[in-house]
């Protein structure tokens, strides 16, 4: 059984036989993404301008990229309060998510330091997607869960982190998995990669005492569903 990536990144260099969510940050990536797309439609592709990199790229680029390649969401987009510029990350964060709301994609939420800022923003849209990487307590997953939105959980799960404290109280059907590879490992693993997923899964299903196969079932389609 296959559990899906809610997230790994465009130089994981994977063609997909699951559904696999693929992001760049790296804008002159998207249409090697496209083309990627063609030959393996179980990949969702997606872009954005990463907070880590608000100053490298225009914010008028993207339009023209979304409308040219049509991704299936707008992401890594979002707050992270451990880089410089939160004035100019606020700025086009929110100018990511009215282009959203405009072209009706998901959004996929990087957020270190910042949930409740972040909090605070979404409120203000009607919109949908993934928080990336989600390591809080259950007060703060609530938030988001209650917005509709998904917690990607990946190797923090393995770690000794919030998220292993929290997980017990976040509902199932709010759950999807993601690799973040090749970056994010766990363990003293180098790389990682999108098969990650299913041990990710298997150490949740362990902590809440739940099948396996069941939690899957219920990830992937959390998961199938925000797509559809
Ligand atoms: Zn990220």
């Amino acid at each position: 059984m296959f559990c899906y990536d809610a997230l790994c990144h465009f130089e994981a260099n994977i063609k997909p036989n699951k559904l696999t969510v693929i992001t760049t940050t790296n804008l002159d990536d998207t249409p090697k993404l496209a083309t990627l797309r063609n030959q393996c439609p179980k990949a969702k592709i997606g872009f954005g301008i990463h907070p880590w990199f608000v100053q490298n790229n225009s914010i008028e680029e993207l339009k023209p990229l979304i409308t040219e390649y049509k991704p299936d969401f707008i992401g890594e987009i979002g707050l992270d309060y451990l880089r410089p510029e939160a004035k100019l990350q606020q700025q086009v964060f929110t100018t990511q998510l009215n282009l959203a709301m405009e072209f009706n994609l998901p959004v996929i939420i990087h957020s270190i330091r910042a949930y409740n800022d972040v909090l605070k923003i979404l409120k203000t849209y009607n919109i949908h997607g993934i928080i990336h990487g989600f390591n809080s307590n259950d007060v703060i997953a609530k938030e988001f869960t209650k917005l509709g939105f998904l917690l990607g959980i990946g190797n923090n799960i393995s770690k000794n982190s919030k998220i292993t404290q929290s997980i017990q109280d976040i509902g199932i059907n709010n759950l999807v998995f993601e690799s973040d590879a090749p970056f994010s490992s766990w363990f003293n693993k180098k790389v990682s990669i999108s098969d990650d997923t299913f041990l990710y899964a298997q150490m949740v299903a362990k902590k809440l005492d739940i099948n396996l196969i069941d939690l899957i079932e219920y990830s992937n389609s959390n998961l199938q569903n925000l797509f559809n």
